[in-house]
């Protein structure tokens, strides 16, 4: 028999929290009244029963021994299929078998939405057009034609199921099955709804406010519960998922909750010192360049950074100074030069430690932080 832990999909130091959450979800997924296929039935049976043991801090205990896990008494797997069948009816000899729903889970959607790096500092919102079904104004869900409802299927008299007598070598076995009249819903709609050709749901374009929380980066994908489309027969909404993607910036660069740009300074106000006003994402910082700065100076301006999608505190703007060398001097620009040269007595060209490019360099600067 399949391993209970690798039913379930957790690990086998999971908290028993974790158990039912993965339970929960799979049996969502896997539910025969979602799922009418023999596999999915199946599956379900394996999983109910691997949580029915490692549900219970007890029997979890014997099984992870090896003990034999059907010791406390529960009746093993045999008397374990009875109760599932006398509950869902899915299969086999089920005699209080229950007629299938109608009414479906919708399914989830999903949409793109295009940001610019201003959304993401200070959040967006956004109207999005979203294609899925909604629920038929016409009959409401009920798929049926306004002033009819569904009526008890004469074949199987309203449970869903059929018997048939199967002549084997063990003898006559009854066998219960599907009824093929109604589909095993047990009712038959005589009228269908003309607006939905009897789904209970139409597709259709409807727009969707949705507000975008700072901090978001490309590939995030924002979940809208319930947003998605409606189920069939009125079954409750999927749920709606928005992807973000953020388009790159000409200046801003964004690393973590930082927002990093490069300041391009003259040679003469590198040497004599400036002040000048840049633009931010929001609105004019003023920023004092001290005599001397050198290619590479990180100024830091502190909560001009992005918001943290989780909490308020925006990080800082972070401007690498990098000098600008002048190319084109006409000659008298370059006998000053020449003339500051001897002035100053520069020294020659030397040999220092290695450093990988202004990049780099920026980097290692803003790590040392
Ligand atoms: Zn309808």
């Amino acid at each position: 028999m399949a391993d209970h832990y690798e039913v379930l999909g957790v690990s086998r130091d999971a908290s028993q929290d974790e158990i039912k959450k993965a339970y929960r979800k799979l049996a969502r997924q896997l539910h025969p009244d979602v799922n009418p296929g023999d596999d999915a039935s199946e599956r379900f049976k394996l999983v109910t029963h691997a949580y029915d043991v490692l549900g219970d801090e007890e029997s979890r205990r014997r099984y992870d021994m090896g003990g034999d896990e059907n010791g406390g008494g529960f009746g093993g797997f045999g008397g374990f299929g009875d109760i599932f069948e006398s509950f869902f009816g899915a299969s086999g000899g089920g005699r209080s078998a229950r007629p299938r729903s109608r009414r479906e889970r919708g399914e989830d959607a999903l949409v793109r939405v295009d940001l610019d790096l201003g959304d993401v500092v200070f959040g967006a919102h956004r109207d999005i057009e979203v294609d899925t079904a909604v629920l038929c104004e016409t009959c409401q869900g009920s798929c049926c034609q306004p002033g009819t409802a569904p009526v008890t299927c004469d074949v199987c008299g309203g449970s869903g199921h059929v018997q048939r007598q199967v002549r084997s070598l063990l003898g006559n076995v009854i066998t219960t099955q599907p009824c093929g009249s109604c589909e095993g819903y047990g009712t038959v709609i005589e009228l269908p709804c003309g607006g939905c050709a009897g789904q209970g749901r139409v597709r259709t374009r409807r727009t969707v406010s949705l507000d975008i929380p700072a901090g978001v980066e490309t590939g995030l994908r924002l979940q809208l519960p319930g947003s998605g489309a409606v189920g069939r027969a009125g079954g409750p909404h999927g749920d709606l998922y928005v992807e973000v993607t953020v388009a790159p910036h000409p200046v801003f660069s964004r690393e973590g909750d930082d927002l990093l740009a490069t300041l391009e300074v003259s040679m003469p106000d590198a040497i004599l010192g400036t002040t000048t006003t840049i633009e931010g994402l929001d609105g004019t910082v003023d920023l004092e360049l001290r005599a001397g700065v050198q290619s590479g100076d990180v100024l830091t301006i502190p909560g001009r950074g992005v918001t943290p999608l989780r909490g308020s505190q925006r990080g800082d703007l972070r401007v690498g100074v990098q000098v600008v060398t002048p190319t084109r001097l006409d000659s008298a620009q370059r006998r000053l030069i020449e003339d500051f040269a001897k002035k100053t007595k520069a020294p020659e060209p030397h040999l220092a430690q290695f450093q990988q490019g202004l990049f780099s360099k920026l980097r290692d600067r803003f790590r040392s932080h």
